[in-house]
């Protein structure tokens, strides 16, 4: 296959168009992200973010029935058992049986065929690794414990696992900043990452067989434009024809696009805190973005009521307050409110059930209660995503964020109440062979029957006398004169 039509085939796999002059850098645009056989996503949108490959608290059958859920993102590192060397040992998410067309991760996890997949080698937001990336392989932590991902078994986990997106592997430093001196090799194990991911994928010696289906997303460091000069210049010319979008990890990098590389699809990974910080990402011209806070606001009980454009003042009490981003359901002043979550909200949990009910199912531990936020939590970032692209096309973007930013308290408020039992991949880790977080609920039955038969001497029985009992000071003997 000559080189024209090899881009020409790869640029079939994913069609990304942009309405309007929105090329241009720093400014909210608009555009439709098409892949045969998927739902397309209009953007900005944002791409909600998988657990082991769910949507936290969200069955599959609820995903369908209840949320407009159209793509997910998914991490590799939630499917990856240890060590992969012994055949026998691989992760079962590689034995699936697959026809060539077929993704075997979409089997894997039983998605319909019309929901887009983005795999990256973390999830997201990722927890920071003890051991560090290599140069040839990236920490990753799996659900046995850290590991390293190699770039060659990257590469072999995209094409048997077939997802619709790939984002490239990138040396990434989490938690921290990257040094002075970290800088330049991060530059360089990322630009080494991606030519070699795409030759391998992609390229002009990869056979029709095995090449690939999948849409990379190549990643642009969280770093200065100077500092990634040669990486990017590569990105515009010999990498161009292999990449069908790009990957992003702070707002700023939204600003250092090169402008061959203006039309195509920014995912961005910058974790927003508040619904203000989405905005600006989108008036820099991010395309899809990951909300960490939304299922975090689920775990913390929060239901969120914020509105784009925000409600007109004529509908708000005339008081100085700002409005709340989002109400923490564990508050006890809802223990007898009958009202939904959001007066006019559609959604599955506003139509059937009230705050009380919520209130009640969190406090007692019930974990419907996580479902029915998180079904709001998606409707109500779904709305505020399909009003933010109503308002960039009427050309009200701009004064709509601006009453938006004048309307709501600047943060979510603090969360009172606990979550659902956390996991190891939501908390840091300290390092390996880290202590128990939680004494293990159950022990072994032997060891239990064991202790009791030691206590037995000192115990109370029910076959035991008066004596027995006065003895073990369960009761005293009445003499009766
Ligand atoms: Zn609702």
């Amino acid at each position: 296959m000559g080189s024209e039509s090899l881009s020409q085939s790869l640029n079939e796999m994913l069609k990304f168009t942009l309405l309007g002059s929105a090329a241009s850098v720093l400014a909210p645009r608009l555009g439709t992200l098409a892949i045969a056989g998927r739902k397309s996503l209009s953007t900005p949108h944002y791409v909600p973010l998988t657990s082991r490959g769910m949507v936290p608290h969200l069955a599959h059958d609820v995903m369908r029935d209840s949320t407009s859920i159209g793509s997910l993102f998914i991490g590799l590192e939630d499917f990856i058992e240890k060590e992969q060397q012994p055949k026998k040992s691989r992760s079962p998410i590689y034995s699936v049986p697959t026809e060539s067309h077929e993704s075997a991760l979409r089997k894997f996890i039983c998605l319909p065929d019309d929901l887009l997949l983005i795999l990256g080698a973390r999830r997201e937001p990722p927890i920071a690794c003890p051991p560090s990336n290599t140069p040839t392989s990236i920490a990753i932590l799996t659900s046995v414990g850290f590991t390293q991902l190699e770039g060659a078994q990257y590469v072999e986990a995209i094409r048997k696992l077939n997802p619709d997106i790939v984002v490239g592997l990138a040396d990434l430093v989490v938690g921290q900043n990257p040094g002075v001196k970290r800088r330049p090799k991060m530059v360089d194990r990322t630009h080494a990452f991606t030519i070699r991911g795409t030759d391998e994928l992609y390229g002009p010696d990869t056979s029709a067989e095995i090449r690939s289906n999948a849409a990379y997303f190549a990643p642009i460091l969280p770093l200065e434009n100077t500092e990634q000069q040669i990486y990017l210049e590569d990105l515009e010319s010999d990498l161009r024809p292999f990449i069908s979008g790009l990957a992003l990890y702070e707002p700023a990098s939204l600003s250092i696009v090169p402008e061959a590389l203006g039309d195509l699809p920014r995912l961005l990974f910058s974790g927003p805190n508040t619904p203000h910080d989405i905005l600006r990402e989108v008036s820099l011209g991010a395309d899809l973005l990951t909300i960490p806070f939304l299922s975090l606001s689920s775990d913390t009980g929060m239901a969120l009521t914020f509105a784009f454009p925000s409600p007109s003042n004529a509908d708000l009490k005339p008081s100085s307050e700002p409005l709340p981003l989002a109400e923490d359901l564990w508050s006890s002043s809802y223990t007898t409110d009958t009202a939904p979550l959001v007066k006019s909200c559609t959604c599955y949990t506003c139509r059937n059930h009230h705050r009380a009910y919520i209130h009640h199912l969190l406090t007692a531990k019930e974990m419907l209660a996580w479902t029915l936020l998180q079904i709001h939590n998606h409707h109500t970032m779904d709305l505020f995503f399909a009003n933010i692209r109503e308002g960039i096309q009427r050309g009200t973007f701009d004064t709509d964020t601006q009453s938006f930013q004048q309307t709501y308290a600047p943060d979510f408020p603090p969360a009172t109440g606990e979550g659902p039992r956390l996991r190891g991949y939501k908390l840091p880790a300290s390092g390996p062979f880290q202590q128990r977080r939680y004494p293990p609920a159950y022990g072994k039955l032997d060891l239990a029957a064991e202790k009791f038969a030691e206590s037995q001497s000192s115990l109370a029985t029910p076959d035991t006398g008066a004596e027995g009992l006065e003895e073990h000071g369960f009761a005293e003997k009445v003499r009766i004169e």
